[in-house]
């Protein structure tokens, strides 16, 4: 079981890792410059290093990911915004290859309207640009991939099914550099129902089928304030929503699921996720688990 949580460092990365070692967390998100701003934020190789470093240092938080700014539109018809999205994406990427991290998280964007059809070639491009223009992580660390985060389906957001994630997947040439991370609130907005053994099941299949197992890094682990369905973005602290602790236990207990990063984006008390968040988190894990294990037969004595 490995629970994770978004965490904020005052925009300072070793105190974010920090943040996240307090509250218990196993893994922790963070942003690598401001969410709602352009401005990329200067990372010194050495400030890099030192994050590196407070990780190895602090052996309890096993991986580190981004969240990519939430400015960055790859679908966008605007050439100026989707030229600055690009930029924007590759410095996401270099920071995070330069801290060693897991995968840089991403919402593609939203086309307006104009179509899916009509953006996965600019979108595959954006991806394909970032991806060779970030710098590597330094000698000894792995390149860290773009994770396409599921999309609440609304307007015109693209990634907002398992099947337009893998066609995106498909127009960079099935790059090994890509991968996903669901997240629950999502997903459960865009109308997918895991929220019972055989409905998780269904999903494990589908993205079997569709991106593949092996490309899911990590999941967000939020309830949700909207019905199933309802395409909207809006978290909930876990077992406060319309999913409830029961309904997330069925899709966490699974085996393909259970061991992957599960990082929370919840709200808390208004400042995001706290310890007892984590710790209802682990419950859920664990109620979740025994869902998928059989009972003993009870041995027959005569
Ligand atoms: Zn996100
Ligand atoms: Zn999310």
């Amino acid at each position: 079981m490995n629970i994770g949580a978004h965490v904020r460092g005052g925009g300072k990365l070793v105190p974010s890792l920090e943040a996240g070692v307090e509250i218990g967390a196993t893994s922790v998100q963070v942003f690598v410059q401001s969410p709602r701003m352009w401005k990329p934020s200067q990372y010194s190789p050495e400030l890099l290093g030192a994050y590196r470093e407070a990780q190895a240092a602090h052996p309890t938080i096993t991986h580190t990911f981004c969240h990519a700014t939430y400015l960055i539109n790859l679908a966008s018809a605007d050439r100026e915004l989707y030229e600055k999205s690009v930029e924007c994406l590759t410095n996401n990427l270099s920071v995070a290859r330069g801290m060693g991290a897991s995968g840089v998280v991403l919402h593609v964007g939203s086309h307006k309207g104009a179509g899916f059809d009509d953006v996965i070639k600019q979108v595959a491009q954006a991806f394909e640009r970032a991806l060779d223009d970030a710098e590597h992580a330094p000698a000894g660390v792995a390149d860290c991939p773009i994770l396409i985060e599921n999309a609440a389906g609304a307007g015109g957001t693209v990634g907002r099914s398992l099947d337009e994630i893998a066609a995106l997947i498909e127009a960079c040439g099935n790059d090994e550099r890509l991968g996903l991370c669901i997240d629950t609130q999502h997903l459960w907005a865009s109308g997918v129902d895991y929220s019972s053994v055989a409905g998780t099941k269904r999903l494990v299949r589908d993205i079997g089928a569709t991106v593949g197992l092996e490309r899911l890094r990590c999941l967000h682990l939020n309830d949700s304030k909207i019905e199933l369905g309802g395409n909207r973005d809006r978290h909930a602290n876990i077992g406060e929503g319309t999913i409830g602790a029961k309904g997330l236990s069925a899709l966490v207990g699974h085996p393909k699921i259970r061991n992957l990063p599960l990082l929370l984006e919840v709200p808390g008390d208004g400042d995001g996720p706290r310890a007892k968040d984590v710790a209802q988190a682990r419950r859920v894990v664990m109620a979740g688990i025994k869902m998928y294990t059989t009972p003993k037969k009870k041995e027959v004595t005569s």
